[in-house]
């Protein structure tokens, strides 16, 4: 194809010259280019480019577009209307059967364009703050007395259903740019998470909205449960139902959004471990991975939320040991470790983490149960815990 004729069309009809058409104009185009396509097809479409432009990638730079379906892979790939146009937009979109012969330039081209568009789908607190407010009590049962995975299953899919997006993508406010990743286990209860995230950005141990200033709830974070499109990973199963019959993205595909967290951690500067009582959060294998993602990129791990009263008796879980819903997530990631710095090490720094922060938490423990004669000898043993500061 011509493309600097087709540029031409294009820049005659950006008549403001701003470079980009809204997200909505170029999806009706290219939906009366092959009616066939669906909205989430065009959107991988889209974000293979690298045309997306904006907070919430809501224009495209149509120069970007024109260039990817001119240049000579990308013609090869997908030709909207020709004869092969199926096939070739099945190794676009990575189809099932055709998923596996991804080309590797496209495979290596998208997987950043993914991590960077999975990245910019962060919230601020006080986003989170009216999360917690909305949702309240939803379907007649209260936010704490759900675990996170309910929050997913209950709340996130069904919200998120109608645009097939992330939770983020809906957020009053539009999308923040995060500075921390919050690590974190489904299982937990959800509000243990709000509070950890809370304590992280106030750095006062028992945090709650209230004692947040101006400046903490602009603090920015990154959540899997709101960063990620449930629709295209995770849902219409038995634990997350949906009828949304979305096309899935997994571990194959260049775009699957749920093994990029690895290379969307480049883009972030802290990283907070919600820990619990009884070390779950630890024996699973994905928060190992962030753990050990922000181990090698080099930025500090802030341990919050709770652990055991006893450490004595906690056997302290091998990432070997570590739970994974998918096995596969389980085979790369033991392999990383592996690699560098090896399990035995790898254990040992972990624990090594858990058990200096243990004084700071067992003063959080004795705080939150009043036990002021358990508290007074934990002060005047480390003065410096007086402040109950989390940094
Ligand atoms: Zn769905």
């Amino acid at each position: 194809m011509d493309s600097e004729a087709v540029k031409e069309v294009f820049t005659k009809a950006d008549t403001v010259g701003k470079g980009t058409f809204g997200y909505a104009v170029v999806e009706a185009v290219l939906m009366r280019i092959d009616p066939e396509l669906e909205g989430s097809e065009i959107r991988s479409l889209l974000l293979a480019s690298g045309s997306l432009r904006g907070s919430q990638g809501e224009f495209v730079d149509y120069c970007a577009l024109i260039d990817f379906f001119a240049s000579p892979p990308a013609s090869s790939w997908y030709q909207p209307g020709s004869k092969q146009a199926s096939e070739q937009k099945a190794l676009v979109i990575g189809k099932a059967e055709a998923g596996k012969c991804v080309p590797q330039s496209l495979a290596d081209a998208s997987a950043t364009d993914v991590a960077h568009n999975l990245y910019k789908r962060g919230f601020s607190v006080r986003q989170l703050m009216d999360f917690v407010k909305k949702y309240h009590t939803h379907s007649r049962i209260r936010i704490s007395d759900r675990t996170t995975a309910d929050v997913v299953r209950d709340i996130i899919i069904p919200e998120t259903r109608q645009k097939r997006c992330a939770m983020a993508e809906l957020f009053e406010g539009g999308l923040k740019e995060p500075v921390c990743l919050v690590s974190h286990c489904w299982g937990q209860n959800f509000m243990l998470l709000v509070e950890a995230i809370m304590a992280h950005a106030s750095g006062q141990v028992l945090a709650n909205a209230e004692m947040c200033t101006e400046d903490d709830l602009e603090k920015t974070y990154w959540l899997c449960i709101f960063g990620v499109n449930q629709h295209v990973s995770i849902c219409g199963t038995e634990s997350y139902p949906c009828d949304c019959r979305a096309e899935k993205w997994l571990n194959d595909h260049p775009l699957c959004e749920m093994n990029k967290f690895g290379l969307m951690m480049k883009h972030i500067s802290e990283h907070v471990l919600v820990m619990d009582n009884n070390l779950v959060s630890l024996s699973r294998i994905w928060v190992l991975k962030e753990l050990h993602t922000a181990l090698s990129l080099g930025i500090s791990t802030e341990l919050c939320g709770d652990v055991p009263g006893d450490m004595s008796v906690i056997h302290m879980p091998s990432v070997r040991d570590a739970l994974a819903t998918r096995e596969e997530d389980k085979r790369f990631i033991l392999a990383d470790v592996e690699y560098s710095p090896g399990v035995e090490a790898f254990d040992a720094m972990v624990s090594n983490r858990v058990w200096a922060e243990h004084k700071k938490f067992d003063l959080i423990d004795a705080v939150a149960k009043r036990d002021t004669k358990r508290a007074k000898p934990l002060l005047a043993a480390d003065p410096t815990l007086c402040n109950v500061q989390l940094r």
